[in-house]
């Protein structure tokens, strides 16, 4: 992979980070505005730790995205960006502009799918 379409990558990527931590921001906000407007009844603090436990999994869900974006991150600078994990083959353009943080080649990808 060329430097241009490396480059092409890392703001593809960087921006799916800036959007994700952007969501997180948002959430968190709401979140927090949820809290305060709500002082009611039980059912209320049912639905509010419910609502806190939803939030929760959303965090751990965008963590793993963006742990997952940056070791995308750190291929681009090694310049490993779109090898394939399994068979160092390479990753389709098209494959990696659907799914910047691919590690692996269709191929293997639906080996290991079904097995
Ligand atoms: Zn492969």
């Amino acid at each position: 992979m060329n430097q241009k379409e490396l480059t092409f990558f890392k703001n593809l990527l960087l921006a799916k980070k800036e959007e994700i931590l952007k969501s997180i921001k948002d959430t968190k906000e709401e979140g927090r505005d949820y809290t305060t407007n709500e002082v009611g009844d039980s059912v209320d603090i049912a639905s509010n730790s419910y609502e806190r436990e939803v939030l929760f999994e959303l965090t751990d869900n965008e963590r793993k995205q963006l742990s997952e974006i940056d070791a995308a991150l750190q291929r681009i600078e090694d310049k490993t960006f779109g090898e394939c994990a399994d068979c160092s083959g390479k990753i389709s353009q098209e494959r990696l502009e659907a799914i910047p943080t691919a590690t692996l080649c269709i191929t293997c990808k639906s080996k290991r799918d079904t097995k």
